[in-house]
């Protein structure tokens, strides 16, 4: 293609909404063009991107012998309220009516649909197992959609689904999936970890994720580095290890005016936050809780949901009128003790002595509290973990990073199977109900992944097996003929060769499309300038910095041999 009749629009000003290199990247380099909040067009080049990642994902799912298929977008509000999730979607749905009023959904993912298709399509044991995909657009009302399509609204995702007769059938699947994924992120030259994932609100046995490692991420992980252990945090597991407790001393109140945070505390008595257990008041659906963690903890939303077996948008903090009406005291005073609503207490916390916490009175404290001095409808692991903690397997100290999501895998049992009732006849004759997996990957944010892991301050440096072309051919002028001559040359011969080129025939300065070729990241660049009489050209690699004066044919064999052909 030549650059003068394509469509080729680079951004010199960085764009003040991008707040991330690859949404930088992919504005400026005229990838994708934002049209609203989380809704982007792909241009030439982006779709370019983006049809290699999904024939990358295609091979390889269908190599581990998953079929494509393809579902609609706009789906029926039946299959939904069947399976339950018309609701526990809630606002994260798009949701539309035809014109006989009646409701449909743009599908945020095809559980339902999947099921609904082997339900009419398979009768007998015989048609298992089988694994289905598409790559497909799906929809999501995110409430912050951001970073360009790494979260957006309307996004590609490949999403497959697998049916066995039993949960034997259902590992082997989930295997090759696993395998399918990890060649898929290899082959995009991703650098990635698996991870244990939180399955409680799906439900299941079982759940992995691939995580490309990146400071933009918005999903931390637990590692270590000496057993191997690698967990979303979410759902990394805390544990306490074993460790002498003090001998229990008096309760005493302490009067603690104005002090209401943890911060303020810690300033006020000059005591570590280690000390102090904060209690924290939430409502899960109807049901309101009091949560105890160190002064330096988290509560890990996630864990403290799965116990209450609520959802995500059924669980928030309780609200300052609740606070006042449980406690009796102004908010930042609340503590366990005498308070009047299950407690759920932190293994950590049970594990400690003579701590502090709110007196349920404006303007004091307890010191000296112990586990004897209230009672805990339960103790669990309900923090999340941070740096240094004890690996739940080993104990040794892990590590955390942040990382971005690119793929789900998942053994889902028989969730959906049961609640649409999809059934087939086994080897015996009777009906059973089919054991389903769901396996997804954001193609669209696979793209944002590979940008953050392979750019530099000049631009995107695209691996070879996603750059939307492999060469560029730049003639320092485009007006003079000898130049041109032969850069149309090498662009023929490359094409003719089946090798994806780009000829930069634009009349700019040398430096302009110097600085768009390394924007758009393309692999190879060919530039012909004053030596083209003598037939020699400057052959450069986007990675490196070094320029090699070559003639026009070692040129092309350089390049051939660089992209393996
Ligand atoms: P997240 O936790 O990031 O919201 P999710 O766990 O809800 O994602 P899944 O339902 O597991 O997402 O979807 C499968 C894959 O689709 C994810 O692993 C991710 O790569 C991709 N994906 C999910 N939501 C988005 C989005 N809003 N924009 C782009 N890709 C997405
Ligand atoms: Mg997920």
């Amino acid at each position: 293609m030549k650059t003068s009749q394509m469509l080729f629009t680079t951004l010199r000003e960085v764009p003040a909404e991008a707040e991330t290199t690859s949404h930088r990247l992919m504005l400026r380099a005229g990838l994708i063009r934002k049209l609203a909040s989380g809704v982007y067009s792909f241009l030439p080049l982006g779709l370019k991107v983006l049809k290699k990642v999904e024939q990358i994902i295609r091979e390889e799912m269908d190599n581990e012998g998953a079929q494509e298929l393809l579902m609609s977008a706009l789906l029926p509000a039946e299959y939904y309220q069947a399976s339950g999730r018309w609701d526990v979607f809630g606002p994260n749905m798009f949701r539309l009516k035809d014109r006989g009023g009646r409701d449909f959904c743009l599908g945020p993912t095809h559980e339902e649909i999947f099921t609904n298709t082997v339900k009419s399509e398979v009768k007998s044991y015989k048609q298992l197992p089988l694994t289905l995909y598409q790559i497909q657009t799906k929809y999501r009302d995110e409430s912050r959609p951001r970073f360009g399509v790494m979260r957006s609204r309307e996004f590609v995702m490949k999403d497959a689904y697998s049916f066995d007769l039993t949960s034997e059938g259902l590992d082997i699947s989930y295997e090759k999936m696993y395998r399918a994924y990890c060649k898929a992120f290899s082959r995009m030259d991703l650098d990635y970890i698996v991870v244990d994932a939180d399955s409680g609100a799906m439900g299941g046995s079982g759940s992995q994720e691939f995580m490309v490692k990146s400071d933009t991420g918005e999903d931390i992980i637990a590692f270590c580095e000496t057993c191997g252990y690698a967990a979303n945090d979410e759902k990394a597991a805390c544990i306490v290890l074993p460790c002498e407790k003090e001998e229990p001393k008096e309760m005493i109140k302490i009067e603690t005016p104005d002090a209401k945070t943890i911060d303020e505390l810690v300033s006020f008595m000059g005591t570590d936050a280690k000390h102090f257990v904060k209690t924290l008041i939430y409502r899960g659906g109807d049901k309101y809780v009091a949560v105890l963690v160190r002064g330096d903890r988290e509560v890990n939303e996630t864990k403290l949901l799965n116990y209450l077996g609520c959802t995500e948008e059924e669980l928030e903090l309780a609200c300052a009128d609740k606070v006042r009406e449980f406690t009796k005291a102004e908010v930042g005073f609340a503590g366990p003790v005498g308070l009047d609503i299950p407690v759920i207490c932190d293994n950590e916390v049970y594990a400690m002595s003579n701590f502090i916490v709110g007196a349920n009175e404006t303007g004091y404290h307890f010191d000296n509290v112990n586990i004897k001095d209230f009672t805990c409808e339960a103790v669990l692991d309900i923090r999340t973990i941070t740096d240094g903690d004890p690996c739940p397997v080993c104990g040794k100290p892990v590590k955390t990073t942040s990382g971005i999501e690119v793929g789900h895998i998942f053994k889902l049992g028989t969730k959906y199977t049961e609640a649409l009732d999809c059934t087939c006849l086994d080897e015996n004759g009777k009906q059973t109900t089919i054991i389903m997996g769901c396996y997804g990957i954001g193609v669209t944010r696979s793209i944002s992944a590979i940008i953050e892991q392979h750019s530099d301050e000049n631009g995107i440096i695209w691996p070879l097996s996603v750059a939307p072309y492999h060469v560029c051919v730049v003639p320092v002028q485009a007006s003079n003929e000898e130049q041109m001559a032969l850069a149309e040359k090498i662009y023929e011969d490359l094409k003719a060769r089946g090798i994806e080129v780009i000829l930069d025939d634009r009349n700019e300065r040398v430096g302009v499309k110097f600085k768009d070729m390394d924007l758009i990241g393309i692999p190879v660049r060919i530039t012909v300038g004053k030596k083209a009489g003598e037939n020699i050209v400057e052959y450069k690699l986007r990675k490196d910095s070094e320029v090699l004066e070559l003639s026009y044919e070692d040129a092309i064999n350089e390049t051939l041999k660089y992209l393996n052909r």
